[in-house]
């Protein structure tokens, strides 16, 4: 362990080093309690103070309160140093926070026995630290877990839902705008049908893929549900918002992924509908995804494997 001894009487702080060092220990020494603080202070690692209680300028009861007060996250186990019969030193040392005594002269087995208590303190808190840090990860884990598609990989709606929250609160402060492409796979249930839902899943990945590969930093892409897609793009004007979707569309359709059970062009499509945040006025979050679904519904009904945009139809 790396032990602070503070000890004003030379010749005792020297027995006292010298038989902690014996003991396998790591020794700092200071000769009074301002010493001891500043060292306690650029010791980090520091495992075990062992201060004498009567120190001219800074005491014993005045070391330990800083160190307990100090709010360091590792746990420093602190020894104090009296004499046998000052039952009344042992009281108010260990009100100010010490976890143990020593006492004085010092009785060599003693600190021995007094050390290994401490060292088992110490791996006790060390583990407790460990495990603590192991959760903290878990706890990482399954929130990201939680706000994300398994299938996917992208943002899921309860992550989208928070992100809109953010980006709503930051569009009402600072003016900021963003939009919103709603995307859907057309005519996937006869693609379930025909190839199968293994087959489904995977084109739902690279479809999540392509959309996510084709929008520029800054934009996310969550899954909105089933085969819906959603991609929030920060800071776009709706005809430039359009312009994505519409490259997303492109990219899908590009991929060529054969679906024999539809009408041409029988390969895998997408439609969309944008939707941007009304300038100049509240609105929520629910108000730009209904618009952006009106839109989608208006692609879907003028012949899919197009974009639309709010309140304009047809767009792309
Ligand atoms: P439209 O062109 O109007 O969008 O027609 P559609 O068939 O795509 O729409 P519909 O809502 O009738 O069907 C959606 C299908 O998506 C039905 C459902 O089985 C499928 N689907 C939803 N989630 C998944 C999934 O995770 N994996 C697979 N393979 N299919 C899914
Ligand atoms: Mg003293
Ligand atoms: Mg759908
Ligand atoms: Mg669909």
């Amino acid at each position: 362990m790396k032990i602070l001894v503070a000890e004003d009487d030379p010749v005792s702080r020297t027995i006292l080093v010298r038989a902690v060092e014996k003991l396998g220990h790591e020794c700092v020494a200071a000769s009074d309690g301002e010493e001891a603080w500043e060292k306690y202070r650029k010791t980090p690692d520091l495992d075990v103070i062992i201060s004498d209680w009567m120190m001219p300028g800074m005491d014993g009861a005045e070391l330990c309160r800083r160190v307990r007060d100090d709010g360091r996250e590792d746990y420093v186990h602190f020894i104090f140093l009296t004499a046998l019969s000052d039952r009344e030193h042992l009281l108010e040392g260990l009100e100010a926070g010490a976890d143990d005594y020593l006492t004085k002269p010092l009785d060599r087995a003693e600190l021995q026995v007094r050390l290994k208590s401490a060292a088992r303190i110490r791996e006790l808190y060390r583990n407790l630290e460990q495990k603590n840090a192991e959760l903290e990860q878990l706890k990482d884990e399954f929130f990201r877990q939680a706000r994300r598609d398994s299938l996917t990989g992208l943002g899921n709606r309860r992550r989208l839902e928070e992100d809109l929250e953010l980006l709503q609160g930051q569009a009402e402060r600072y003016g900021y705008s963003y939009c919103v492409a709603l995307c859907d796979v057309d005519f996937f249930k006869s693609y379930n049908d025909h190839y199968g839902h293994p087959r489904g899943d995977r084109v739902l990945k690279t479809v999540a893929r392509v959309l996510r590969e084709s929008c520029r930093r800054g934009d996310a892409v969550y899954r909105y549900g089933g085969e819906e897609f959603l991609v929030v793009l920060p800071g776009q004007s709706l005809k430039s918002a359009a312009l994505a979707a519409e490259r997303m569309r492109a990219a899908v359709e590009g991929l060529a992924i054969p679906h024999e059970a539809r009408e041409a062009p029988r390969v895998v499509t997408i439609s969309a509908g944008v939707a941007p945040l009304p300038v100049g006025r509240r609105a929520d979050v629910e108000e730009v995804l209904g618009a952006a679904d009106s839109a989608l519904y208006a692609a879907k009904r003028s012949g899919r494997n197009r974009v639309c945009v709010h309140g304009r139809g047809r767009d792309a």
